[in-house]
C-alpha cells in the first residue's frame, strides 16, 4: 500500500494570491472578449504540451481559411520566435508574445499583443498558447473557443493526468494519429476518458502533418 499526500486549499501558501491574480485576469479576458466582438472577430485559443502540434494545427488551418477569412495569430512562447515565423509564412499577421518565465498566456498580455493589431482589418485571430496542459486552463484570454491539442506521443494518461483543461475546452484534437501503428495507443480510452471529464467536448482525430482532420476541426469551429 503507498501513501498519498494531498495539498489542501489552506496550504497552497499563495493560495490569496492567485485567487485575485485569477480574478483580475478573469475581468481583462471579458474586456478583450468584447473588444473583439465589437470588430466582429472570432478568436481561438490554442493549447496544448510542447510538440503536440499547436503550431502545425494553426498552420493548417490558416492555409485553408485564409481565402475567406482575415487572419491574424498571437503565438506565445517563453523566449523564441519559432512559432510564430512558421505561422507568417502564410502571409498573416503574426504578433509574438514572449512570456520569459511565465509558462502561460494571460489576458492582460493578450490584450497588449492585441493592441498591436489593425483589428478592423482581421476578423478571424488564433492564439497560440504557451506550451503547457496545465496552468493555460486557469486563464482565460478572451477567445469565443478553446481547443486543446494533444498527441499520441503523450502516453496513455494524457488525459486523466490533466483533467482541468479538458473542463474548459469546446474541441480536443487529438494529433499524430498518423503514428498509431507504431505507439499502439488505445485512442478509443482516450476518448472515454475526455468525455468522462466533459462530456460536451467535441473530440477530432487528425494528423496535422497529412492534414487528415482539418477540416472537421474547421467544422467543429463553425468557420
Ligand atoms: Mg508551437
Ligand atoms: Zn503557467
Amino acid at each position: 500500500m503507498r501513501d498519498v499526500v494531498k495539498a489542501d486549499e489552506g496550504e497552497i501558501y499563495d493560495i490569496e494570491l492567485s485567487k485575485d491574480l485569477i480574478e483580475e485576469n478573469e475581468r481583462i479576458a471579458i474586456e478583450n472578449k468584447s473588444l473583439l466582438g465589437a470588430y466582429g472577430i472570432k478568436t481561438i485559443d490554442v493549447m496544448g504540451s510542447i510538440g503536440t502540434g499547436k503550431t502545425t494545427l494553426i498552420s493548417s488551418l490558416v492555409q485553408k481559411l485564409k481565402g475567406k477569412y482575415r487572419i491574424a495569430a498571437i503565438a506565445g512562447d517563453l523566449t523564441t520566435t519559432i512559432d510564430a515565423d512558421l505561422i507568417a509564412r502564410h502571409g498573416v499577421e503574426v504578433v509574438q508574445i514572449n512570456t520569459g518565465k511565465e509558462c502561460h498566456l494571460d489576458a492582460n498580455l493578450v490584450r497588449k499583443a492585441i493592441r498591436k493589431i489593425d483589428l478592423s482589418k482581421i476578423n478571424l485571430l488564433f492564439i497560440e498558447n504557451v506550451g503547457n496542459l496545465i496552468c493555460p486552463a486557469e486563464f482565460p484570454l478572451g477567445s469565443d473557443s478553446r481547443i486543446v491539442v494533444i498527441s499520441l506521443t503523450e502516453g496513455p494518461n494524457i488525459v486523466v493526468k490533466h483533467p482541468f483543461v479538458f473542463i474548459n475546452s469546446d474541441i480536443v484534437v487529438i494529433n499524430k494519429m498518423d503514428l498509431i501503428d507504431v505507439l499502439d495507443v488505445d485512442v478509443r480510452r482516450l476518448e472515454r476518458d475526455i468525455n468522462e471529464i466533459n462530456p460536451k467536448i467535441r473530440v477530432v482525430k487528425a494528423s496535422c502533418k497529412n492534414g487528415t482532420g482539418i477540416m472537421e476541426t474547421i467544422e467543429a469551429l463553425e468557420l
